[in-house]
């Protein structure tokens, strides 16, 4: 038992996927005296973030019985938020002492920094060790108060095994989402899902729309412009007139959303525009996908609300056996899955109390019919947006962990408004240094 703590129950515990989630997942359930096994069907550590050249052979990933390629980083991410405010809380992602030449110290570095962050951190607290790579989970179901789980190695080697508890951390970036266009079935271009997008280059030369503004699609437009003939960004979110040539640019427009799309390859946009278009990439998101989740229908994924869920982690008739790290979206992601992964952990080593199934219940519909009072969508559900601290708050306190740094939430907040109003320029400049002081001041005040 980790010094200093009271008698608690140690279980022994499932984590499906070894990506910044479950690494974390799998820290917290060992520090709280769990025994823990990590199934993680790739080869290394890393998740999203280990990126491949290869791409599926459907290239919007309809076929459910194709290969998957779980990453969807393209070849020139850079992140999207400040690092400061990316990194676990006592593990920050700031450049390395040991650096020696092969790291990207910017303040928003590519996704081959993140890789090795997440690594280092792996390394770190002894992590790999508890991994089974190349094993796929293909089955979770519950049985007499327990879980079973099915895994499948490389070489097609089934195993069956009983756990006390499940966390799934298989990610919710994988499976595409892609906008429906009437007509779009006789329409004779091509169609790729930003799932699928890693170079520029089979875009040379060609007129493609991309769907969808937000952090992929204002990065892909850029990315493709450089080697296209005209790049047209069109955006639901867009009022109906848009139509404006992008800043510094020669071959990139704004638009609101398509319309139509019809047999001579034309797409007809909301603002009265007709282009005729050789490929569109859909940026538009993606949807939550548990394919190995049995529950006899009690865990349901609609319009991308994953339901009942108590404070987006625990359905309430399986608490605290069954669980999902990091659901939430739109805000600090690593530091979410630290202090959700906490929680669970001390829940299931009873040192924290959960309210009574009923209870539970009684939240959740209070939590889902307010969201709907205020007039989100069911697939903002999980979206965190200015609720982050709030929600991130609420955890914490329930592990007696502070709350979160004031900065962090400001270089949340800031890093997308930039975002949105200098999609080109966002990563290199920026007018929140106070707040990069206030976060090393305050790694190095902790000594981290
Ligand atoms: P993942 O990293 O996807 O890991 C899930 C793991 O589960 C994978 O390793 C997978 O192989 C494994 N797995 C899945 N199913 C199974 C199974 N059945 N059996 C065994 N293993 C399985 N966040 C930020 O904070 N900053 C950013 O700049 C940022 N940029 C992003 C850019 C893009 C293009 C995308 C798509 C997301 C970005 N995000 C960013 C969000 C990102 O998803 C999170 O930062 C985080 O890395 C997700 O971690 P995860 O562990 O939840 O999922």
């Amino acid at each position: 038992m980790a010094p200093g703590r009271t008698q608690t129950n140690s279980l022994h515990v499932a984590v499906i996927g070894a990506g910044a989630a479950g690494l974390v997942a799998a820290r917290e359930l060992r520090r709280e005296d769990h025994t823990v096994v990590v199934f993680e069907r790739d080869t290394q550590v890393g998740g999203l973030w280990v990126y491949t050249p290869k791409s599926e052979p459907d290239p919007l990933s309809l076929d459910p019985n194709r290969t998957i390629v779980h990453s969807s980083v393209y070849e020139s991410l850079r992140t999207n938020l400040p690092r400061e405010c990316m990194g676990y809380r006592d593990y920050p992602f700031v450049p390395r002492p040991e650096d020696d030449g092969s790291r990207d110290p910017r303040r928003y570095p590519s996704h081959n920094e993140v890789l090795a962050y997440l690594q280092d951190f792996a390394r770190e607290f002894k992590l790999e060790e508890l991994v089974r790579f190349k094993t796929e989970v293909v089955s979770v179901e519950p049985k007499d108060k327990k879980w079973r789980v099915v895994s499948k190695n490389s070489d097609g080697i089934s195993n069956d095994e009983i756990f006390d508890a499940v966390v799934v951390c298989n990610g919710h970036y994988t499976e595409p989402r892609v906008a429906q266009i009437p007509g779009i079935e006789s329409w004779p271009g091509k169609q790729v899902h930003s799932h699928n997008y890693r170079v520029p280059d089979p875009f040379k030369d060609q007129v493609v729309v991309v769907i969808g503004n937000f952090a992929s699609g204002a990065d892909i437009s850029r990315d493709i412009m450089t080697v296209a003939k005209e790049v047209h960004i069109a955006s639901r979110s867009n009022p109906s007139e848009t139509y404006e040539k992008r800043p510094g640019s020669e071959n990139l427009w704004l638009h609101s959303m398509v319309e139509s799309a019809h047999e001579d390859g034309s797409l007809v946009f909301k603002n009265g525009k007709v282009i005729k278009v050789d490929t569109i990439v859909h940026c538009t998101g993606y949807v939550y996908h548990f394919p190995f989740l049995n529950t006899n229908g009690y865990v349901t994924v609609d319009d991308n609300c994953v339901s009942p869920l108590y404070k987006h982690v625990f359905p309430p008739a399986f608490a605290p056996g069954l669980s999902f790290i990091g659901l939430p979206w739109l805000g600090v992601q690593f530091y979410m899955f630290e202090v959700q992964s906490k929680w669970v952990a001390a829940v299931l080593s009873g040192r924290v109390p959960l309210p009574t199934e009923e209870k539970m219940m009684e939240e959740v519909k209070t939590f889902y019919a307010k969201r709907q009072a205020q007039g989100f969508p069911k697939r903002y559900t999980h979206r965190l947006g200015r609720t982050q601290v709030g929600y991130l708050n609420w955890v914490a306190e329930q592990v007696g962990e502070p709350p979160v740094e004031q900065w962090r939430d400001q270089e949340v907040d800031r890093g997308y408004q930039r975002l949105a109003t200098q999609s080109d320029t966002f990563r290199d400049k920026w007018d929140d240094d106070n707040l990069m002081v206030e976060a090393y001041e305050d790694f190095l005040s902790q000594k981290l």
